[in-house]
């Protein structure tokens, strides 16, 4: 279980960030309760016969700056509160990057490694059915998210479309090109990292040729960041998944690791390098650390021992509150999740585009806009961050307060109603 709750942490990212800008205690308010939220019951048939019960949310943050927008996730620990979290994420996210969706998120407690894809096809489209009431391309548009994937999304769009009567491929995004996914869409989110640690080795003077590079998760977040990196020249010096990581003081070809995690379902026993836990993956010497897996794990325990010089944060709340304060005391630079893993969303919000519009863009189109939004984005959170200099400001207080801004004009503007 994680070490603090998620949505805990949410709430105190929130307060940090609403004190620094003087925000009215009555939005604050707001802000930290979800517009709306429903847990639903599961029942799965499954492969031996019998029906076994999972639980399945939806959590829709804030709605003011557009429809509610955020993956579905499907992981043992999935929680109301850490759906609640990462909803509230989501918002932050949209509005960090400026896309016109508010924050949505979603998850069945379950353990797809245990289940086969039939049974998971099933446990997919009875959930899609039960918060059926909540989606539409106007209302609630979910997206992959921990191990869930293209085929996943191709279920609920397939759900959707034939409870509706025709196919609505925007009820959802992340999905396989064939049926109105985006090119470019499954790389998205690990490329968006990749660009904002490009970025911030910028800033500190650190050429990204040759920087070298860790990364904790080689789910698609992971492995398309690390693919990315090392095209640009970086050196990947240690990967890791749930089983624990590999380290290669030379470099590992990330290929070579993807291929070897496909045959042998973990990168551990890679040949010829040398096996870490994940706690010691975090705190090892490089240019560059890529969180990409789960919630929580830079805490106050092991922070003070992360000896990268940029953490740009692909997995959703990698870092806790204490741990922000001291990694910033050590001059870390942090990248914050809202910022390093949006290119995902990104992504969707182009292939929402593109459903919309029954119009297609190429892979090309797609990276150059994904880049010039991402760079714009990292641009204005640290203008912000230098703003705030006298108050001493993380690179997610700055993140949080554009957001935040974004956020609350669109509500200022929208007023409230009915009162
Ligand atoms: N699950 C991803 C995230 O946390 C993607 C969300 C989306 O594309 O809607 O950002």
């Amino acid at each position: 279980m994680p070490e603090q709750n998620p949505y805990e942490m949410a709430k105190k990212q929130l307060e940090d960030a609403a004190e620094i800008i003087e925000l009215d205690r009555g939005i604050v308010d707001y802000l930290k309760v979800p517009d709306r939220v429903l847990q639903v019951k599961v029942p799965v048939r499954m492969d031996d016969g019998r029906i076994k019960v999972f639980t399945g949310y939806r959590s829709q943050h804030c709605g003011v700056r557009g429809p509610y927008k955020g993956g579905i996730r499907y992981h043992p620990d999935v929680t109301l509160e850490e759906v609640i979290a990462l909803s509230m994420w989501m918002t932050w996210k949209c509005a960090v990057v400026n896309i016109p969706y508010g924050g949505g998120k979603g998850g069945v407690a379950c353990n797809p490694k245990e289940m086969s894809e039939a049974e998971l096809e099933r446990l997919t489209r009875r959930y899609t059915t039960a918060i059926l009431p909540l989606l539409s391309p106007d209302r609630d548009i979910p997206a992959p998210d921990v191990y869930t994937n293209p085929q996943t999304m191709a279920w609920i769009m397939d759900t959707y479309s034939n409870i509706m009567g025709y196919a609505v491929p925007g009820v959802v995004t992340g999905k396989p090109v064939e049926i109105g996914g985006s090119e470019g869409r499954t790389a998205s989110t690990g490329r968006g990292t990749a660009i904002a640690a490009r970025e911030a080795a910028e800033v500190l003077g650190i050429p990204i040729k040759d920087a070298s590079v860790v990364i904790q998760g080689f789910g698609n977040v992971g492995y398309y960041a690390a693919k990315i990196l090392a095209e640009w020249g970086a050196k990947i010096v240690a990967v890791s998944d749930s089983k624990g990581g590999i380290y290669s003081e030379a470099g590992l070809d990330v290929d070579e690791v993807a291929q070897h995690k496909a045959y042998t379902g973990s990168v551990i026993g890679f040949d010829g390098v040398e096996e870490i836990t994940n706690e010691e993956l975090l705190e090892l010497e490089c240019d560059v650390l890529i969180p990409a897996a789960l919630e929580n794990v830079i805490t106050e325990r092991n922070a003070d021992n992360v000896k990268a010089k940029i953490i740009s944060e692909g997995a959703n709340g990698p870092t806790t509150p204490e741990a922000d304060r001291i990694l910033e005391e050590k001059g870390v630079f942090v990248v914050p999740d809202i910022l390093a893993n949006a290119g995902g969303v990104v992504v969707s919000y182009f292939e929402w585009v593109q459903d919309l519009n029954r119009y297609f863009w190429d892979e090309e189109r797609v990276n150059a806009e994904l880049e010039k939004v991402l760079v714009r984005s990292f641009k204005e959170v640290v203008s912000i961050k230098k703003e705030y200099e006298n108050k001493k400001i993380t690179m997610r207080d700055a993140a949080m307060i554009l957001a935040l801004k974004r956020v609350v004009k669109a509500f200022e503007l929208r007023g409230l109603w009915p009162q």
